[in-house]
């Protein structure tokens, strides 16, 4: 496998610490794994992602020994398996971690998270991004990008 250049490793690490201190946030979330908000058709909202977000999802992709994003013709998120389940969980986007389920929530007030956002953006400048973009062709790019 070709070794990730430096930058994008920084990006990488720098993106699970945002990941691991949003985690640490004392606010009451239960996410079942009920995977509701994964089938972005029919809830009307596809997670945008950072460049950061992006290559973190694409890295733990490539580690479950997939070299593309699977084919979905039915409007969920392409990294939700047949059986249901997220394939790469302990790697989702941020906004998957903190998404509008009701069940599991709601919505973070985004006075809670908004430094963990623009330090989400900042990672996203300096790898050359304009901003989030959504889920299918941020993770494809990256794909591409850490080829
Ligand atoms: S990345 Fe995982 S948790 Fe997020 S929408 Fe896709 S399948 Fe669901």
């Amino acid at each position: 496998m070709a070794k990730t250049p430096d930058k994008y490793t920084d990006a990488l690490a720098a993106t699970r610490a945002i990941y691991a201190e949003l985690a640490q946030r004392p606010i009451e979330r239960a996410c079942e794994r009920r995977t509701d908000c994964c089938h972005f058709k029919m809830t009307g909202r596809t997670p945008f992602l950072t460049r950061g977000e992006a290559l973190v999802a694409a890295k733990a992709l490539r580690a479950s020994g997939r070299k593309s994003l699977p084919e979905r013709g039915d409007g969920a998120c392409p990294l939700l398996d047949a059986q249901g389940r997220c394939l790469i969980y302990a790697d989702r986007p941020f906004g998957c971690r903190t998404h509008f389920c009701a069940a599991a929530g709601g919505p973070y007030a985004r006075g809670d998270v908004v430094d963990l956002i623009h330090r989400l953006e900042m990672i996203d400048t300096q790898l050359g991004g304009d901003g989030a973009r959504m889920l299918p062709g941020a993770i494809a790019d990256a794909l591409r990008t850490i080829a």
